[in-house]
């Protein structure tokens, strides 16, 4: 076999459908968020990021990075092992303390990514509980689906956001059966939020036990970042939160916080746990600051509200087609691939704006979008001048605006 011949084939299948991926070069600029360098072929240029997911900045802010470069200077660069093997450091430690108290859980457990706790997490506790099915909301994240995958359990996908549709599915398993009902609290792509008391009311029910990603919460919602089962005084009914450090937080790593019991057996079992190694010192001393910060300082977020506000109005005044959304993702709908990457390389050739165009298989065919995520780092200026070309843009292509 050609093996070449065979990648560059399905590479090309790509191309033709306009979904092939191409990524911007980009050296963001601590202290001027959401300002970066754009690397090309040619040389450099200054770019606005629009399509970010540090939403509150929070990966320039001077407590965070202080805290970085002293655990940098103390510890050294990286873990030197995996957790189990020498590499649980003192960082490591106060992180999990912090997020469990963030949760309200009794203990929580740190991944190198949140797409490694979701996949390591469900993994091993689908596989692990006897003959255990899972309930997978339709539009779950790519890393719950590989762990649900990957623990060959049963599962069953459930309608999205709908409590009376998992009802009926839980009503028809045996009873004796352990179950785990898996959802999200914002979906990242339409912006929506799931009715987290509602699912927790069915799967209480039923006996099953509740995994709620809030990767695009944490930090953003309830009085202390913890998320939406924060603002909806729901976290208690949850048996799993899983979160991310790399969003909101600004810095990387993911998490599970759950019960002691519930932590140690994925700690003692989880294979993308056990045999990794351990995040970097820096990284769990940067990330401790910033979610302190963001559990006592509610302005970050305020900001953050406001900013979302304020470009859903804006776009929606220029006629741009903003998809309905209960968050601060601020979607706006395009409905073709090609067409979608034109209007994101006009955006940054033309007007030095970046945002990445979003395609299938992360959003249904037809759904194409602009992904847009305003926070407090984007100035007046840098929204009039957002709104500005993206109206002139849906002139020049003929794209339908709103109705
Ligand atoms: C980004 C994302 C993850 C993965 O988190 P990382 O820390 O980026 O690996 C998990 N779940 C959802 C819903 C996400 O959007």
């Amino acid at each position: 076999m050609n093996y070449d011949h065979f990648f560059s084939t399905a590479l090309q299948g790509l191309k033709t459908e306009g979904r092939y991926r191409i990524f911007a070069e980009l050296e963001r600029r601590a202290g001027e968020f959401p300002c970066a360098t754009r690397y090309r072929a040619d040389g450099t240029e200054d770019v606005t990021v629009w399509c970010g997911n540090d939403y509150l900045g929070m990966g320039q802010h001077p407590d965070v990075l202080a805290a970085m470069h002293a655990a940098l200077d103390r510890c050294g660069a990286g873990a030197g092992g995996t957790r189990n093997i020498s590499g649980t450091n003192h960082h490591h430690v106060l992180l999990e303390r912090e997020l469990a108290d963030l949760h309200g859980k009794e203990s929580a457990l740190l991944f190198t990514s949140g797409y490694v706790s979701n996949m390591a997490s469900l993994a091993t506790l689908a596989a692990k509980l006897p003959d255990c099915v899972v309930l997978s909301d339709e539009m779950n994240h790519a890393s719950m689906i590989e762990g649900i995958r990957h623990s060959r359990a049963e599962k069953q996908i459930f309608r999205h956001s709908d409590p009376e549709d998992l009802a009926r599915r839980l009503a028809a398993i045996d009873p004796a059966r352990p179950k785990i009902v898996a959802f999200e609290s914002v979906y990242s792509m339409d912006g929506d939020i799931s009715p987290i008391a509602e699912i927790c009311d069915v799967a209480d029910k039923y006996g099953a036990m509740t995994y709620l990603d809030e990767v695009h919460a944490v930090g953003l919602y309830g009085t202390r970042g913890g998320g939406i089962s924060d603002r909806d005084g729901v976290a208690h009914r949850l048996t799993v939160i899983e979160g991310t450090l790399g969003k909101a937080f600004g810095v990387m790593g993911g998490y599970i916080a759950a019960s002691s019991a519930l932590t140690d057996f994925v700690r003692s079992f989880a294979s993308g746990f056990i045999f990794t190694t351990a995040l970097a010192p820096a990284l769990a001393a940067g990330a401790v600051v910033s979610v302190r910060h963001l559990k006592q300082s509610t302005i970050e977020r305020e900001q953050h509200q406001a900013r979302a506000a304020q470009t859903k109005q804006r776009l929606l005044d220029a006629g741009l087609p903003v998809m309905p959304s209960a968050s601060h993702i601020v979607p706006v709908l395009v409905g073709d691939p090609v067409l979608c990457r034109q209007v994101t390389d006009i955006l940054l050739d033309r007007h030095g704006i970046y945002v990445q165009p979003i395609n299938f298989p992360t959003v249904p065919r037809g759904t194409e979008r602009l992904r847009l995520t305003p926070s407090p780092v984007h100035t007046d200026a840098q929204l009039d001048h957002l709104v500005n070309a993206l109206s002139e843009i849906w002139s020049e292509l003929r794209l339908k605006r709103a109705a």
